[in-house]
């Protein structure tokens, strides 16, 4: 399959930068980052997240007290964001439409940060064709007690079973628990057809595998297993986005990897808000150059 990187977005120049209120409020207490660090971070981190997040419909998990009180998934506008929060319509099941956000600069971003905004999860198409998915992800949840080294031996299978179906594919640490598995693809399949092909390869390796595997979401059938989350690919459905931050637990971020990187990887949260330099640097090495842009199309399953 044929590579495509695409260009960096430029980075905003400083007087286009978004006032932030309260900076000095502290969003993860039990590590210390403030809301004025997160925003430094996502000024810092926006060149490389941009490719990703960029003209997407993206839900918002915003916890304008900090990630300690009350959270919400924000998926529609309050009116509130801002000019560089847009807007794009999308057809609800009820035939209506309904406008969902997306951002397509650092403004965008930033604006998001200054209402409370932690993490950035978005559509798997972008907002220019919302109807056609151009990106599937595994998204593996190991049951409690399953270690990191059977969810990266999961995410590595996965990566060879999909190899033999042609699929070039890359791995990303949620900044929780678990590793996605992501395809990028160029838009043409339908959601209907999207979604069935990753139940399909989902259930085929559980089937192949049941001690491992379950494409099940109950967590009963979880039991000593790792639920391949295939219904990230469906319409409507969001993930979270490279280099976004987690409300979790010393601030830690979404990380794109390379497959030999992955094998030696404690756990899923390896990076913190605190480490935007070092995210970049890796971001433009040679090793994760092009990470999540690929030319290819699903087969026939
Ligand atoms: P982990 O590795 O810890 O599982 P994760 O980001 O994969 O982290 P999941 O709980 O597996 O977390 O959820 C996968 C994705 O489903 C999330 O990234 C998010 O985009 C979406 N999601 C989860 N819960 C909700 C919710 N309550 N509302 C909307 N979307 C959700
Ligand atoms: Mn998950
Ligand atoms: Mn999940």
């Amino acid at each position: 399959a044929k590579m495509v990187v695409p260009e960096k977005a430029a980075s905003a120049p400083a007087e286009e930068n978004v006032a932030i209120s309260s900076r000095d409020r502290v969003i993860f207490p039990d590590s210390g980052q403030t809301k004025g660090e997160l925003a430094d971070y996502y000024a810092a981190i926006a060149p490389v997240m941009l490719p990703f997040a960029a003209r997407r419909p993206v839900s918002l998990v915003r916890c304008p007290q900090g990630r300690a009180k009350k959270c919400f998934f924000q998926k529609h506008d309050s009116g509130a964001f801002g000019d560089a929060v847009h807007h794009v319509p999308i057809r609800e099941k009820d035939g209506g439409h309904e406008d969902y956000l997306y951002v397509e600069d650092q403004r965008g971003l930033l604006q998001c940060v200054q209402m409370g905004t932690i993490e950035f999860h978005g559509w798997g198409a972008r907002s220019d064709d919302v109807e056609k998915p151009d990106r599937m992800i595994f998204d593996l949840d190991p049951d409690e007690g399953l270690g990191f080294t059977e969810v990266k031996t999961a995410a590595r299978d996965i990566h060879d079973r999909l190899a033999d179906l042609g699929l070039t594919s890359f791995a990303m640490l949620s900044g929780g628990k678990g590793v996605h598995v992501v395809v990028p693809l160029t838009p043409g399949d339908s959601w209907g057809e999207h979604k069935d092909f990753a139940r399909r390869f989902s259930e085929a390796l559980s089937l192949a595998e049941p001690d491992r595997f379950t494409a099940n979401m109950s967590k009963a059938k979880r039991k000593g297993r790792i639920f391949i989350d295939w219904l990230r690919n469906q319409r409507g459905a969001t993930a979270v986005l490279p280099y976004s931050a987690r409300a979790r637990s010393g601030a830690p971020v979404a990380v794109p990897v390379t497959w030999n990187e992955l094998k030696g990887m404690d756990d899923a949260k390896p990076f913190s808000i605190d480490q935007a330099e070092t995210l970049l640097r890796r971001a433009s090495s040679k090793a994760l150059h092009g990470w999540g842009f690929v030319d290819q199309r699903l087969p026939d399953l």
